[in-house]
């Protein structure tokens, strides 16, 4: 089909729309941690689609649920029944603690589903959301996202009311609620902008508020959830349970799937929401399948613990990474991990490709490390030596 790279890159800019901003490799093939590009140079993946790809690339189990569904039916519409659906949701219950499940495609879709329930539920408007939040794309999730540069151009835009508070300082949300507000939402560790990691409590704190005001908590666990944080969801390190939870990126892993679950009694009727492919058959077997491998290996351990290895090894037994003065703080909870530089990391972004490792700078400043949580101690290990050599090379950028 491409006779060289050149073409794809060519031909992307010539008829695609120039939303991505992407280094010059094209990525053929992935197993495990690792992906490998047209030219056959392989590299270990600390991206992960995003946190996306958490039981790694081709993992059999999935690929087979996947080909043995689309063998059998991949799609047919929400207005009929279908075992994989009722089954995933019935898992995700489970795992999650919350009561009811609608599916969509998306992480932004399950937003938009969120707070469209939230407003249904308590016939209110408005919406507190943190700043430095990233809840999505779309209109509505983007109402709830902070960041200047992703909303300025499109503003005002379809939520009004909308009040973004310091995130980790609670006290705040109470002056913020006012009679219309609906819900506040909340990622448990800030992905986008560059893993913040609220303090203890803050949660819980948040919780309590919450119920004492009457007000929703919608807690956006997009990126954090399936292991990533060493445990199933991030919400279980304050054991808070939110009204509205969101989810998407690995529950699928890799195949677009996303779902908004909430509490029994904070839910739609008939008719009042809806999606074509939501929940298709196709989709809810190649998240059954991940759910399936992410219990069967552990992951969620194993993401605690490689986690635990990756900071003792850079914070305690330092070898040359947090010392390097370049480098601000290091933090992560499993193998959600932000680096911290005192300068823009997209430089770095492009030595760590030449030593064939992915990773992908969030926040300008911030080296974001989101790999697969099938990564070996061996990858991880040569992750961290590729760091610290990138940090140390002495000409200044
Ligand atoms: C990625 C992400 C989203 C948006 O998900 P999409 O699937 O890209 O629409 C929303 N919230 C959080 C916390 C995310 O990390």
């Amino acid at each position: 089909m491409f006779s060289s790279p050149e073409e794809v890159f060519e031909k992307e800019k010539r008829y695609m729309m120039q939303t991505y901003k992407r280094p010059r490799i094209v990525l053929k093939e992935g197993k495990g941690a690792t992906v490998k590009d047209s030219d056959g140079r392989e590299y270990i993946d600390c991206v992960g689609g995003i946190a996306v790809n958490a039981v790694g690339y081709c993992h059999p189990i999935v690929v087979n649920a996947i080909k043995e569904q689309a063998e059998k039916l991949m799609h047919t519409s929400n207005l009929y029944y279908t075992e994989p659906q009722v089954e995933l949701a019935e898992k995700l219950s489970g795992i999650t603690g919350m009561d009811r499940v609608f599916f969509c495609n998306s992480g932004a879709e399950s937003v938009e589903a969120a707070l469209k329930l939230a407003s249904k539920v308590t016939g209110k408007h408005k919406f507190i959301a943190a700043e430095g939040s990233f809840h999505g794309r779309t209109l509505g999730s983007l109402s709830v996202t902070f960041e200047p540069k992703f909303r300025s151009v499109f503003e005002p835009l379809l939520l009004n009311g909308v009040k973004f508070v310091r995130y980790n300082d609670a006290e705040t949300i109470r002056e913020a609620i006012d009679e219309d507000t609906a819900a506040v939402i909340l990622e448990p560790i800030q992905g986008e902008t560059g893993i913040m990691i609220p303090s203890n409590g803050y949660l819980k704190e948040v919780k309590e508020i919450c119920e004492e005001e009457g007000v929703l908590l919608i807690l956006d666990e997009i990126q954090t959830g399936f292991g990533r944080t060493g445990r199933w969801f991030c919400k279980e390190y304050e054991d808070v349970e939110p009204d509205i939870m969101t989810i998407a990126k690995a529950l699928g892993a890799g195949f677009p799937i996303g779902a908004m679950l909430a509490k029994e009694g904070v839910e739609f009727q008939t008719s009042e929401h809806a999606s074509t492919f939501g929940g298709n058959p196709l989709a809810c077997a190649a998240a059954l399948a991940c759910i399936k491998v992410i219990e069967e290996e552990r992951l969620v351990e194993r993401s605690r613990e490689l986690g635990n290895y990756f900071m003792e090894k850079v914070q305690v037994h330092d070898d040359g990474i947090y010392s390097n003065p370049i480098v601000k703080e290091i933090r992560g909870r499993g193998l959600m991990i932000g680096m911290e530089l005192t300068k823009p990391c997209g430089e770095m972004v492009e030595r760590a490709l030449e030593r064939r490792i992915l990773i992908n700078c969030t926040s300008d400043t911030v080296i974001r490390l989101v790999p697969p949580l099938v990564i070996s101690k061996e990858q991880i290990d040569r992750v961290i030596s590729v760091l610290r050599e990138i940090l140390q090379l002495d000409e200044p950028f």
